[in-house]
């Protein structure tokens, strides 16, 4: 809002923007959610994960409800703060309309398994179960029904956003706790969202098809643009639902928004009504992991991290787990520091998750301690992470196969001092008639031909104690003389 209100300055205030959120996610099953079929439809042939049951055959029947899909969504809706509805008949329903995309004409969909959630200051309304349609593209006409049947889980919310900042971090905050929970398909595309947006007391127009954060930005940016011109030229804004098209960056016409009533639902015959019981909701409930935000406000506490760096770590519940084992072993401040900058950056570089490497605590105490002890500087720790990142080896093979250990030996430091001093004979006496800046030139000859791994304190040490001596035997040569 901030930034439209500064845009409006001086002119009349502007309305109130009302953003509300249906959330699509798949759920992380083995198997779809009437049948037995595989879920893993990227990589699969198109059509071969495919059985009567999810392709809608005559007389086929759908399977018992895949239990780890209920599973995944009571989860969930306890998480984001949901009540769950016990002990009542849940129903699922057919929800009919006509797309080549859906070979029976209707989705099946729940009534709410969770209501009235909080979940970053947004109110949750309710949490259900659907089916994913197959995939139709238009431009050859072809259906593909792999992702037919797979699990969805639906949230929604209140209309309680009002700018698309406060949308997209919604977003980010529910994908971010879903990778905790780890019940989600973590993939491009897996999650999808649809936006109500009104103005002031403007119509309601749905924006369908939204498939990344930043398409949810901009997506509401666009529409909530569109309704000002509107408004500003007393014109009204129909009721509809829109596509957004992030090509083209604009949000066009699809269909006129249906009511309930275009969709005829009614209770699946097919499918019994689901009954949650306590049993089930106390098991989940008690096997709930702690929220990102109360780890984020525990690290600081616990560890003393600044609330920044304790930010940044929880985004990655694998870097924040691997952050709390490599605490108890070391200074946690440190580690965090390197946690958050090195090992991020390289996983970030090689497009790698932590557990797609052989990075280990072992491994990262290890780094840790041979830069503390001065065994490698802060040039070959950063290397190591990078090595580490990408290839498997202790982190001792590491060190040993490349040389990468501190130059701290006496001997080869000295030979390299020695060495500079004598191809710089220039520099020698700059330094010996008081100009001093010339010992910095000499440290960074020194560096150089180390390859960075000498360190900057001692290779200092090293060469004042060498141009000391040839200051002497300048001095005595000349008593001599
Ligand atoms: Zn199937």
């Amino acid at each position: 809002m901030s930034d439209e209100k500064v845009k409006g300055a001086g002119k009349e205030p502007l309305e109130r923007v009302r953003i509300g959120l249906e959330v699509h996610v798949q759920l992380k099953t083995n198997t779809k959610l009437f049948c037995t079929c595989p879920t893993d439809y990227r990589d699969a042939e198109p059509n071969s994960n495919i059985c009567p049951v999810c392709t809608a055959q005559p007389g086929s029947k759908p399977n018992g409800l895949n239990a780890t899909a209920l599973d995944a969504i009571v989860r969930i809706a306890l998480f984001i703060g949901c009540r769950v509805i016990k002990g009542e008949e849940v129903r699922m329903l057919r929800k009919h309309y006509f797309y080549p995309d859906l070979p029976s004409n209707y989705q099946r969909t729940s009534l709410p398994v969770g209501v009235d959630g909080r979940f970053a200051s947004i109110r949750i309304r309710e949490v259900h179960l659907e089916e994913d349609p197959g995939r139709y593209e238009l431009r050859d006409g072809q259906v593909d029904y792999n992702r037919s049947g797979i699990p969805l889980v639906e949230i929604v919310t209140e209309p309680d956003m009002s700018t698309p900042q406060e949308a997209r971090d919604f977003l980010r905050a529910l994908s971010l706790a879903l990778s905790y929970l780890g019940v989600a398909r973590d993939e491009p595309g897996s999650m999808r969202c649809d936006a109500n947006v009104s103005v002031g007391e403007g119509t309601r127009v749905e924006v369908k098809n939204i498939n990344s954060f930043k398409g949810v930005y901009r997506a509401l940016d666009s529409e909530i643009r569109r309704h000002r011109r509107f408004q500003r030229f007393g014109k009204r804004v129909v009721r509809e639902t829109r596509h957004w098209d992030e090509a083209k960056m604009i949000t066009i016409p699809l269909r006129k928004k249906e009511g309930a009533a275009d969709y005829r639902f009614i209770p699946d015959p097919d499918v019994p009504p689901l009954v949650i019981d306590n049993a089930l909701v106390t098991r989940l409930e008690e096997g709930l992991p702690e929220r990102p935000t109360e780890k984020e406000a525990r690290f600081v506490k616990r560890y003393g991290l600044d609330p920044y760096t304790s930010s940044v770590l929880v985004l990655d519940l694998e870097v924040a787990d691997l952050f709390e084992k490599v605490a108890k072993r070391t200074d946690p401040v440190t580690a965090a520091a390197w946690l958050k900058d090195e090992l991020r950056r390289v996983l970030n570089y090689n497009n790698l998750r932590l557990s797609e490497t052989t990075i280990t605590a072992d491994e990262i105490v290890e780094v840790l301690k041979l830069f503390r002890d001065g065994t490698i500087t802060d040039l070959t720790a950063r290397r190591l992470f990078e090595w580490l990142a990408a290839e498997p080896r202790s982190i001792r093979q590491l060190i040993g196969r490349l040389g990468l250990g501190r130059i701290a030996g006496e001997d080869e430091l000295t030979r390299m001092a020695r060495q500079v001093i004598e191809d710089h004979p220039k520099a020698v006496d700059d330094y010996l008639d008081g100009k001093v800046n010339s010992l910095n030139f000499l440290v960074g000859m020194v560096m150089k031909t180390s390859g960075g791994k000498s360190d900057p304190k001692l290779t200092r040490d090293a060469l004042e104690k060498l141009l000391g001596a040839e200051r002497l035997r300048r001095a005595g040569d000349s008593v001599l003389s």
